[in-house]
């Protein structure tokens, strides 16, 4: 099927009909053939062997065995009327139990005659038993005629598309017409030499066996085609776009490092670099000498410091004569960057301003003349800094804090702060699985900072039950004696506002109980509070005031308080695992070791205690990220929501990472030899970009 025929409307294949056009759009979202060819099984059932009796067990999904009828009655009254019959093969009996069509049913069954018996098992009474399997007369050459042992696909469905003879089986019958009608017209979209290396199977045939394989390897071909062809997809998409950026801006160039940066680097710099913080620098130089525009991620836990690789390219920026900005998503955020840079670098010979919502505007209009003559070499802020009425004299380089605040549009505005487009540095501390990265960001180039300084001394991370709570109580008491301050968090749950505020109100009141004035002073922040408020308890917390500071999560991102080296998490169970991971990174900022103690129920959903587990056993960002993953599923994850380069029909970010390796290191070279697609044996990639391809909703990407 070329992309045309693909977008043939589903009302025009033969034995759908305007109704059931209209639910399965309604539905299922198949408005044409090619959504229908998509609409992968979810499963299959496995009809390619014969079980005997012995063998089947009761967590077993679908199991099909051959076996003699050797008994049948119909017992029970009115509601627990129920026919019953036994079948028998030479290793043991299984039971049949029917509830509805009873009279029918027991037409039908011969005793002494064997039957092909196909249903999901269960016990009773410990014995092997099958309600509603579905029976057919045995005979060697029916069996081989009808292809019956196969593996039959399983579709999702609906009531409603019940109501319109489209269950699963229902389902499987329009596709099987389908694919007889249209197998032919499905053509290759691959070219030959990558089909011949890496051994795909043709496109036609992969959609047949996806469908309706004749056995595992035939399924396990078919869905490597269909994985690979997905993935390369849109990594040619991804890739294409960002070379075409490539092409369509130039990058500032920095010629040279020079006083700025080696004065920073021989006699301020407090600590010797690690080597991941070296490697990325070495990237970010590379980038920016190239004379093209840089896009790039950097992702590093809390910790891994970040922020002197951000400053360090700033000043190499700044030694070339180009101005540079910071963005961070709060107010609180963009605060302690300021600090942390002035107190670094801001002697005088380096200007660095703030600029956020609540700087006067006396003071924004003295910012504002810097930054148009020149004089000003770094600032930092949040929003503020990309509103259109603060133009830059010549801005090389954009550093982002914290990326998943921040969309696509928002990067695309600052491109247009300069004649040439700064170059743009995303960091972020909430890591995202390769894979992903790959995809979500498969236009930008990624570093990774995955080692923290020496001497960090790792947070201790220690799960305890609410009947735990007097050791944890005392645990608090014993480092408050030691001069410690301590967080206790509470979850903020959408749905209900006021539970929130109660919980942490009656959590606040015992705590107070335990933690009487005047030995002990709480800091209490949740989201009812105004700005100031809150602000203010926060402060009294960071000037060391109060030695117990009750949020909700409000404090997730933002404040660093070296002494404060504990965190509560309540009902931690409730709390996703990067928010979890998160959290954690508020404590272990100091020289003693940080504790973070996780408090839940007894009861723990599978889900939850792996949550929890994880924690206790990991530190590592990545590895969080990860587990997070296959727990939720890529869609899930945050930063990925509206994003729409996550549909995938058949690809899966957690499990085949390997192939979307593979097909995206295909792609850079297929560029690498040939950026505009012009050989002749790549002419047919190029159809891929003509129409909006079926699953591929690539233009919310670019
Ligand atoms: P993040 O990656 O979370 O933004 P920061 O940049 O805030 O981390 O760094 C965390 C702390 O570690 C800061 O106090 C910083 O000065 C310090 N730091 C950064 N790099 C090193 C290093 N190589 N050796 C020792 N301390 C470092
Ligand atoms: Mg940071």
């Amino acid at each position: 099927m070329n992309n045309q025929q693909f977008q043939t409307p589903i009302e025009y294949l033969k034995g759908v009909g305007l109704q059931r056009a209209e639910v399965l759009k309604k539905e299922l979202q198949i408005f044409n053939f090619g959504d229908l060819l998509k609409h992968f099984p979810y499963k299959y059932i496995d009809r390619t062997r014969f079980y005997k009796i012995k063998d089947v067990q009761p967590d077993m999904p679908y199991v099909q065995v051959l076996a003699r009828i050797t008994h049948k009655e119909i017992i029970g009254e009115k509601h627990t009327k129920r026919l019953v019959a036994q079948a028998k093969d030479d290793t043991g009996i299984i039971e049949l139990v029917w509830f509805q069509g009873i009279k029918w049913v027991e037409k039908t069954l011969i005793p002494g005659k064997v039957y092909v018996i196909f249903g999901r098992p269960g016990f009773f009474n410990n014995k092997a038993q099958m309600a509603h399997p579905e029976m057919e007369l045995y005979s060697a050459a029916a069996i081989k005629q009808k292809g019956n042992l196969t593996l039959q696909p399983a579709y999702n469905s609906t009531k409603k598309l019940e109501q319109f003879t489209l269950d699963s089986k229902g389902l499987s019958k329009l596709i099987a017409g389908l694919l007889e009608q249209h197998a032919k017209d499905i053509h290759e979209n691959l070219p030959t030499y990558i089909i011949n290396r890496f051994k795909l199977a043709g496109r036609a045939e992969s959609y047949r066996n996806i469908h309706f394989p004749n056995d595992a390897n035939q399924l396990k071909e078919a869905t490597y085609r269909l994985k690979f062809e997905e993935l390369f997809l849109l990594q040619l998409k991804l890739l294409k776009s960002k070379l075409q950026r490539v092409q369509k801006f130039k990058g500032n160039i920095f010629e040279s490092v020079g006083t700025c940066f080696n004065e920073f680097y021989h006699h301020k710099l407090p600590f010797a670099l690690t080597g991941a913080q070296k490697r990325v620098l070495k990237e970010i130089r590379l980038d920016t000498q190239r004379g093209v525009q840089m896009n790039r991620l950097l992702q590093g836990d809390v910790g891994s410091g970040k922020t002197v690789v951000a400053l360090m390219s700033m000043l190499i920026a700044i030694d070339n004569g180009f101005q540079t900005c910071i963005m961070a998503p709060t107010e609180i955020l963009a605060n302690q960057h300021y600090q942390t840079i002035k107190d670094l670098v801001g002697d005088g010979f380096i200007e660095v301003a703030l600029l956020t919502g609540s700087v006067p505007n006396k003071a924004r209009k003295v910012i504002h003349e810097k930054l148009e003559d020149g004089s000003l070499n770094i600032l930092i802020g949040t929003h503020a800094l990309i509103e259109d009425k603060v133009q830059y004299k010549n801005l090389g380089l954009v550093v982002i804090d914290e990326q998943h605040r921040f969309g696509v549009e928002q990067r695309a505005k600052l491109w247009r702060k300069n004649i040439v487009p700064p170059h743009i540095l995303v960091m972020t501390a909430t890591p995202i699985p390769r894979t992903l990265a790959m995809t979500l960001y498969g236009d930008l180039d990624v570093s990774v900072i995955d080692e923290l300084p020496v001497g960090r001394i790792p947070i201790q991370t220690l799960h305890f039950y609410e009947a735990q709570r007097l050791r944890v109580f005392g645990f608090m008491k014993q480092e408050i004696a030691k001069g410690r301050q301590i967080y206790v968090v509470y979850p903020l749950i959408k749905e209900s506002e006021t539970l929130d505020l109660k919980n942490l109100m009656d959590g606040t009141e015992v705590m107070g109980r335990e933690f009487p004035l005047p030995q002990y002073r709480i800091s209490i922040v949740h989201g009812k509070l105004k700005p100031a408020e809150k602000a203010f308890e926060m402060e009294r917390f960071i000037k060391g005031e109060t030695q117990i500071m009750v949020a909700t999560t409000v404090i997730e991102v933002g404040v660093n308080v070296p002494n404060a080296s504990v965190m509560i998490i309540e009902n931690a169970e409730r709390f996703g695992l990067s928010q979890l991971h998160q959290l954690r990174g508020r404590v272990g900022r100091g020289a003693e070791q940080s504790f973070c103690i996780l408090m839940s129920n007894h009861k723990l959903s599978s889900d939850g205690r792996i949550r929890l587990n994880t924690m206790v056993k990991t530190n590592n960002g990545f590895e969080i990220a990860e587990i997070d993953m296959q727990l939720r599923g890529p869609g899930n994850i945050e930063g990925t929501q509206q994003s729409g380069v996550l549909d995938l029909k058949v690809a899966d970010l957690t499990t085949d990472q390997e192939i979307l390796q593979q097909a995206r290191n295909c792609v850079i070279e297929i560029f690498d030899k040939d950026p505009q697609l012009a050989l002749p044996e790549n002419q047919i990639l190029n159809r891929a970009f003509q129409t909006k391809n079926a699953g591929l909703s690539w233009d919310k990407i670019s």
